[in-house]
């Protein structure tokens, strides 16, 4: 139709360009993200086992208001919806934003969601979320289009959206916290596998003989050794052969631990994470020799001892992965951080706006030049 804008290319040309965005010199390319003028903003939040982190985002990937409480332990969901519903409340009041200047919402979970996000099928942490239909019933609640992710995926999105992997189309993102996430993006698109339950990789096997039990029910998991419970654990295990460390039983935190090996060079602090840097780097150049990344990025809390276990990750991987692809691909820290995931529910919202779009286009004619 002439004068008709064609949304088809539109979409496919954001898709491209993302990495690279803003582009100021592209006015199209700002219409498809945008939409009409009422949609540069959405509701995202970050939904932890701990914490429930929200905020309100621009399509800049600028944070407009950002909150953070306690995630409500009840037993059931009810619980969880209503904080997340008052959170929005509270993001758009707090800026002044009328609601309907909101173009989304995007929920990320520590768990796994069904291929179609729209229910959450096992968050081990909040198991009163288990088979709950969030996305319909967030969407009941705010009035806005709910997007559903796995919270490590949606930190994978941020990190090639305007982090350490910008400008990257296969990317792996691994996430050290509490337990360990993954989030694996595919020639820019993310890889969900057949059941929504791909970049399990905190799952996946690096020693089949040693290490508790994991809580999938697996034995020698790279979570058990390269997460913050882990490092906790592997230092308690030999506080008894190291009377000279400065660490104690009690209190201990992954944080207490870097911290000891990095301010007072501790021994023991020094070879735990060595130990896990070993782990890791197996996890690693098994990741690189299967999907050959051009980036892999490591989030999460534990990332803050890079330092302490860079060298020996990079030297697992440099004796175990293929040599082209080991010295091709980039292993880097995060750069989004905390917000990785926040920013990453943003910009899936965004995308999710322009895919409704493109089903039900806005009868909008291209301005004469
Ligand atoms: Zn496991």
């Amino acid at each position: 139709m002439a004068g008709r804008l064609d949304l088809r290319n539109e979409f496919w040309f954001v898709t491209m360009a993302a990495p690279d965005f803003p582009n100021p010199n592209c006015t199209r390319l700002e219409f498809a993200m945008n939409g009409p003028a009422n949609r540069n903003l959405v509701f995202a939040a970050d939904l932890g086992g701990t914490h429930l982190r929200v905020a309100l985002i621009d399509e800049e990937g600028r944070i407009h208001a950002q909150r953070k409480e306690r995630t409500p332990r009840d037993t059931d969901a009810a619980g969880v919806v209503r904080a997340l519903v008052e959170a929005a409340r509270s993001c758009a009041s707090e800026k002044g934003v009328n609601s309907s200047l909101i173009g989304g919402a995007s929920i990320v979970v520590p768990g796994t969601v069904s291929k179609d996000n729209r229910t959450v099928l096992q968050v081990p942490n909040l198991p009163s979320l288990d088979n709950i239909a969030l996305k319909p019933i967030l969407e009941g609640q705010l009035g806005w289009p709910v997007v559903l992710e796995n919270d490590a995926n949606a930190a994978a999105i941020g990190e090639m959206w305007l982090g350490a992997a910008r400008g990257h189309r296969s990317v792996i993102c691994i996430t050290l916290g509490t337990g360990v996430g993954g989030g694996i993006i595919l020639d820019g698109e993310l890889w969900r596998g057949a059941d929504g339950s791909a970049g399990e990789i905190g799952h996946t096997s690096v020693d089949p003989f040693v290490g508790p039990r994991c809580k999938c029910g697996n034995r020698g998991c790279l979570e058990v050794f390269a997460s913050a419970t882990a490092i906790v654990r592997m230092t308690r295990e030999e506080l008894a052969n190291h009377p000279e460390s400065v660490l104690l039983s009690e209190g201990l935190t992954a944080k207490r631990v870097f911290n000891a090996g990095r301010d007072e060079g501790d021994q023991l602090a020094l070879d735990v994470f060595k130990r896990m840097g070993t782990y890791l780097g197996v996890g690693v150049a098994n990741l690189i020799n299967l999907l050959n990344p051009e980036i892999i990025v490591i989030g999460g809390g534990v990332v803050n001892g890079w330092k302490l276990f860079e060298r020996v990750m990079r030297q697992e991987v440099a004796s175990r992965a293929f040599p082209l692809t080991a010295e091709r691909v980039r292993i880097v820290p995060s750069e989004s951080g905390d917000n990785a995931g926040l920013l990453g529910a943003a910009r899936l919202a965004f995308d999710d706006r322009a895919r409704q779009d493109l089903q039900s286009p806005p009868k909008v004619t291209r301005k004469q030049t």
